[in-house]
């Protein structure tokens, strides 16, 4: 399922591809990116952590592989993307509200390395840009699932300052972690998408570099818009 909203939208549908390791601003920018140009914003990581929740749910062990795998065919995964807020539909009940815990995040980075999971969201996320005018964000968009991209951003930052963003956001969403830790979940996670076998986080050999480290939101996504409009 997918809709699409109501926004004025151009007459020639991009593909726009934003990859890049965790808290570099990528939901952010993604999000107001699709808002000025009506498209849909498609947040691929809602499909793994959707995964890493039902793996959860059903006491799968994140250590077996083959048992994560068998969950695949018995799942159902569909989102409902606007222009905003992408929901995530499991097994038909809309789980969107609870993927974003420690506890998912954790897993969701763990299942994105089994290549049969991998295999099993391509088709997800390609139905879903198959029209165009999508922002898409993830690790592997513009390398894997839309090689093909009009437009492809990869976004860094230093540590320190992706760390912090998170850290904060996690407070503000009233869960009680220490910066310390928030800092060593987010570089373990970026070192193991950065080192898997199956579609590692890799900018895409045309991708156009952005270090948001000191750059505010604002200039990032005007930034963009200059880069896109030129290829509208
Ligand atoms: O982007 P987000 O933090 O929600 O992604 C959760 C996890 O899903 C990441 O840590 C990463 O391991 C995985 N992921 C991925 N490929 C994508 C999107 C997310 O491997 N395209």
């Amino acid at each position: 399922m997918s809709e699409r909203g109501d926004a004025d939208r151009t007459k020639r549908g991009l593909i726009i591809a934003i990859d890049g390791p965790a808290g570099v601003g990528k939901s952010t920018v993604a999000r107001l990116l699709a808002r000025q140009l009506g498209y849909l914003y498609l947040d691929t990581g809602a499909l793994y952590r959707a995964i890493a929740w039902k793996v959860r749910d059903m006491g799968v062990s994140s250590d077996d592989p083959l048992a994560i795998a068998a969950v695949l065919p018995k799942t159902t995964l569909q989102m409902a993307c606007g222009p905003e807020q992408s929901h995530v539909l499991l097994d038909g009940r809309d789980i969107t509200g609870e993927l974003r815990t420690p506890g998912v995040t954790a897993l969701a980075s763990m299942v994105s390395a089994i290549p049969a999971v991998r295999e099993w969201l391509l088709p997800v996320q390609r139905k879903i840009g198959a029209e165009g005018c999508v922002v898409a964000e993830g690790r592997d968009i513009g390398t894997k699932v839309f090689p093909q991209a009009d437009v492809k951003f990869f976004l860094e930052a230093d540590a320190e300052v992706r760390a912090t963003r998170r850290h904060l956001e996690l407070v503000a969403a009233g869960h009680s972690v220490q910066f310390d830790q928030t800092k060593r979940d987010l570089t373990g996670r970026d070192d193991r998408d950065r080192s898997r076998a199956v579609a590692p986080l890799i900018p895409a050999p045309d991708a156009e570099h952005i270090d948001t480290s000191s750059l505010p939101v604002d200039a990032v996504v005007a930034h963009m818009m200059a880069v896109v409009a030129a290829r509208l």
